[in-house]
């Protein structure tokens, strides 16, 4: 019902305000210490209304009884958990907490970090009525206002804060959820073309991999971008910079290309037998191309690139 997402909207907002305060409190000050010690500014914190919940484990739940909402609304927010034997309390205890947006600026959730090293990492809102994962995306809110033709895709709260800060206003992030046809849509709304900045990691590795026919299906391209050494996008400007990661984002590689590369680790490319397995393998990911200009552009790109194998235009087109 209408009614019951506004309400639950309005849950959402006051708990954001709630966090906030407490994140300014003089019992917040080891949480802001984390974010700035993570080196967000005081701007940035206010920007994406960064919170605290703290150690207690039931004062949101007085505060927004206080307020006059029921015990039924409160437990569809997914702010709580409900336990027989304690009743309703807090979700989120002593942690720093990013309240998520949807497009027009309402929060529709939260994600909770521990401090340090405890488990898990981040704790996130459930779905909600007013929360759905995969039709939304984290700082889309600011994203689409920019005058960028393209998206950054990346994981995490953290990254899309960092590259947000250094200037790189057109990042968002999927939060850990694989990317689903209903995030392409939505982003297809604002952009054609997306950069991918996934985790330097196998499994980030995998998503890109995942992701590009997902996107590709919604009529959006994608380039995907190393970040090697580092981790993820915040690791890589904390220690490398804005212009360094500028220049990564100029050398984004075209997606198909980046198939090919991963692909090229299946095999035992010192051997013949390897090289022609390979081969192989680019022209069944040719055939997938419908349109015969592209699939020419790339059968180039792999002569060019693999030309010193001895292989040439005709050998990968004749397959
Ligand atoms: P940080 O830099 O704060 O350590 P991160 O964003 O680099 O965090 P990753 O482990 O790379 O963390 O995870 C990427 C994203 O996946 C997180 O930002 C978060 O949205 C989500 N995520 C990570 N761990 C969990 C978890 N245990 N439960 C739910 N979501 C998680
Ligand atoms: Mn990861
Ligand atoms: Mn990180
Ligand atoms: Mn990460």
């Amino acid at each position: 019902k209408a009614e019951q997402r506004a309400t639950l909207l309005e849950i959402n907002k006051l708990a954001a305000q709630y966090f906030y305060y407490q994140l300014r409190r003089e019992s917040g000050k080891t949480a802001y210490g984390y974010l700035t010690g993570r080196g967000l500014s005081d701007e940035t914190i206010r920007k994406f209304g960064l919170g605290y919940s703290d150690k207690y484990s039931d004062d949101l739940y007085k505060y927004l009884k206080s307020k006059g909402y029921s015990d039924e609304l409160l437990r569809e927010s997914g702010l709580f958990n409900v336990d027989e034997r304690r009743g309703m309390y807090d979700k989120f205890w002593n942690r720093v907490i990013f309240p998520i947006m949807d497009v027009n600026n309402r929060v529709i959730g939260f994600g909770g970090r521990v401090m340090g090293d405890g488990k898990p990492k981040y704790l996130n809102s459930p779905e909600t009525k007013i929360f759905d994962k995969s039709r939304n995306l984290y700082g889309l809110n600011v994203a689409r206002t920019t005058r960028k033709n393209y998206l950054i895709l990346c994981e995490g709260y953290m990254d899309v804060i960092a590259m947000h800060q250094a200037g790189f206003t057109n990042a968002v992030a999927s939060l850990g959820t694989a990317l689903t046809s209903g995030h392409a849509s939505l982003v297809k709304r604002y952009t054609k073309e997306v950069l991918l900045l996934y985790d330097s990691d196998g499994a980030g590795i995998r998503a890109a991999l995942r992701a590009i026919p997902i996107l590709r299906e919604a009529g959006v391209t994608s380039r995907v971008v190393s970040l090697k050494p580092w981790k993820d996008p915040d690791e890589f400007i904390k220690n490398e910079g804005a212009e360094a990661f500028e220049e990564r984002l100029e050398h984004a590689m075209d997606s198909f290309m980046f198939r090919v590369h991963i692909a090229e680790q299946d095999f035992s490319m010192e051997t013949p037998q390897g090289q022609n397995q390979f081969f192989e393998r680019c022209a069944e990911m040719l055939l997938e191309l419908s349109d015969e200009l592209e699939r020419n552009l790339y059968i180039e790109a792999i002569v060019k690139e693999y030309g010193r194998l001895g292989v040439g235009t005709e050998d990968i087109r004749k397959r």
